[in-house]
């Protein structure tokens, strides 16, 4: 085992020297003797994600991929002398690959993952762990560590606490001190201690209760930073850098708080920052506005900082200036910046900017394949067809799973909470409705196997769970935002044209755990886009929980997405002021995490809502005419075949 990464290893590093055309950063031109210019290389949040593949959708996507990234690190160990590569967690979960080996394959004692594999293959100096490291377990976490040819860090899990951090037995090794001999401008070698301390959120003790409590605890990441550095210091660190987990938030430290990074940069004796865990860019535009951050620069609180992107979209570099003065070194000046793999194009198209590196694609070739077959074959069974044909009429299996999964989940997530005990509904809306994505254009997944692939049709966006608490009044309003995707309808008139053509059907949310009806002959509350132009209109009628008409001033959890929870869409009730919990896990992981460990879903639609019945009244309905096959499991509606819709749709008729 050992032999072959290094082997591997060792194709890679010979690889640089026929790279060809080499740019010498300033940094290095300018070190003078006693001056040395070392680059501090960031990947995070990887998420298993070696090859540019999307496994979802079974195929190549030139925006993900450590493969790619590892050109780019390729190129900058080429640019200067002294250059460190380091990843900040968010390795092992987040993509098929990783469910493949975590749900099929396994981790025996002396197994490789194909994710460490790959990080060997390229060569890293160390990582952190990121909450992600967490969710399938500490044995499987552990297992797939000793594999790391790198010092894996984290300060802030600990196995058995002391009287204060650094006294803390440790779930892995807080910090590591790297010895480095370092050319300055010169050509003379210096000896250089790089310090290096991993954080994680504390979070993780709720996000992954199942797997942690009873096993380890999580320490705030502010006040373990401030207990271990001193300690760093008097073992010799020269420069100390935070592999933080954590995202760039509030200046304020709050005990626990999950993106501690702007406070954890106020420490002295930390010298740089690498940060992640909010899947985003840094320095970018996104931080504008932040206390202490400056955006532009890439510095908070004056220091170097980075955010490389996630699933290897970007690799983050500081470059640091250093000068060694009485024996001790001192960053002299320094500069962040983000590189990605791929870029955007005006009309929206993907252009890779790196091509992949072909020995860190061989590292993980047989698991890639194995992951493809796993992706194409039976991870469970539905006993209900999953199609979405009919939902925007009826209560529907493939929007019933992902309410069903969501719930499964934030049962779990309240518990223990002050939350717990308040009723628990779930929104969810069909993503894939036809519309404008034309006749096609429908999740359609049959009785018998489901397989993973079949997971993105079910869930099209990459979207993570979240949690509000709500009244019983502001989910009646939420329904009423929803019900904005139908045409006013005239009572005794037949054949009135029912889908509004300006309201998308991701808007169009069906909430489960209160059982409701639409009145389509009042006017819709709100308009389009969310604005309120009838405040005296009532389309929810009956809405009832646990059988029992809703109390406007009841209160209620919603589960339901990042996206809508923090305003998209404008719901009432989900505008960024009423989330109370939000989810490291994408919902479509939620979903195969529900179809693993069920087996066989059940997900049969509740009929929980219903059009409210108007005699003599009919409307037209435009849907894929694969509609046809499945007219037989609408219940509780009269429905007929009317011919042809425009488009290639087949048209409807439903008497009201
Ligand atoms: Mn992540
Ligand atoms: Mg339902």
């Amino acid at each position: 085992m050992e032999n072959h990464f290094t082997i591997n290893r060792r194709t890679f590093l010979a690889g640089t020297a026929a790279t060809g055309l080499i740019a010498v950063h300033p940094f290095s031109l300018q070190a003078a003797a006693g001056q040395a210019h070392l680059r501090i290389m960031e990947t995070t949040d990887l998420h298993v994600h070696v090859y540019p593949y999307d496994y979802y959708a079974d195929k190549e996507r030139d925006t993900v991929g450590l493969a790619r990234t590892a050109s780019i690190i390729k190129q900058i160990r080429a640019e200067a002398t002294n250059a460190l590569l380091l990843d900040n967690g968010d390795f092992l979960q987040g993509n098929p690959m990783g469910d493949y080996i975590a749900y099929e394959r396994g981790m025996k004692e002396g197994d490789m993952h194909p994710v460490i594999a790959a990080m060997n293959t390229v060569g890293f100096d160390a990582s952190t762990l990121g909450n992600h490291e967490f969710n399938y377990g500490l044995d499987f976490l552990m297992k797939s560590l000793a594999g790391a040819d790198f010092p894996v860090l984290s300060a802030n899990v600990v196995k058995e606490m002391g009287g204060d951090p650094t006294q803390d037995v440790t779930l892995v090794r807080p910090y590591t001190i790297l010895d480095r001999e370092v050319t300055d401008g010169a050509g003379e070698k210096h000896a250089l201690k790089v310090g290096l301390i991993g954080f994680v959120p504390p979070q993780i003790m709720g996000w992954d209760r199942r797997h942690l409590e009873g096993n380890v605890q999580a320490r705030d990441i502010v006040a373990t930073a401030q207990a271990y550095v001193p300690q760093m210091k008097e073992e010799g660190a020269d420069i100390i850098i935070a592999l933080s987990h954590s995202g760039i938030g509030s200046a304020d430290h709050v005990d626990g708080m999950e993106n501690a990074s702007v406070p954890l940069a106020a420490i002295d004796g930390i010298d740089a920052i690498l940060t992640g865990h909010s899947h985003l860019d840094f320095p970018g535009p996104k931080y504008e506005g932040f206390a202490a951050v400056d955006k532009d620069a890439g510095t908070i609180h004056g220091k170097p900082a980075v955010m490389a992107g996630f699933w290897g979209s970007h690799l983050g570099l500081i470059d640091l200036m250093l000068e060694k003065s009485g024996g001790e070194w001192r960053v002299m000046s320094h500069a962040s910046e983000v590189r990605p793999i791929s870029k955007r194009n005006e009309d929206r198209s993907i252009t890779a900017l790196v091509e992949s590196d072909e020995a860190v694609l061989a590292s993980v070739a047989t698991d890639h394949e194995a992951t493809l077959a796993y992706i194409r074959r039976a991870v469970g069974k539905t006993d209900a067809a999953l199609h979405s044909y009919f939902a925007l009429v009826a209560d529907d299996p493939s929007v019933q799973i992902v309410s069903i999964a969501q719930l499964w989940y934030i049962e779990e997530m309240m518990k223990g909470t002050e939350h717990e005990g308040l009723p628990i509904l779930s929104a969810a809306a069909p993503f894939k409705a036809g519309g404008r994505g034309g006749p096609e254009y429908f999740t359609d997944v049959p009785v018998g196997d489901v397989a993973i692939k079949n997971v993105a049709d079910l869930y099209l966006y990459p979207n993570t769970v979240r949690a509000v608490r709500v009244t019983g009044a502001q989910v009646k309003d939420w329904l009423e935002r929803s019900a904005g995707m139908f045409n006013q309808v005239t009572p005794g008139e037949g054949e009135q044209v029912l889908l509004n053509p300006d309201f998308p059907s991701y808007n169009f949310d069906v909430i489960d755990g209160v059982t409701y009806q639409i009145d389509l002959s009042q006017p819709s509350k709100f308009a389009p886009k969310g604005e309120l132009v009838n405040p005296e209109a009532n389309r929810i009628v009956n809405l009832m929980f646990d059988g029992k008409p809703v109390d406007p001033a009841q209160e209620f959890i919603i589960a339901t997405n990042n996206y809508r929870a923090s305003g998209g869409g404008s719901f009432p009730g989900a505008m960024g002021d009423t989330i109370v919990f939000e989810g490291p896990d994408t919902n479509r992981d939620v979903i195969v995490r529900y179809i693993v460990e069920q087996g066989t879903i059940s997900p049969k639609a509740d009929s929980n809502w219903s059009f409210a019945p108007m005699d003599g009244t009919s409307v037209l309905f435009d849907t894929g005419p694969k509609a046809k096959e499945y007219l037989g499991d609408v219940s509780g509606m009269e429905i007929e075949e009317a011919g042809e819709g425009p488009e290639g749709f087949a048209r409807f008729r439903i008497a009201l």
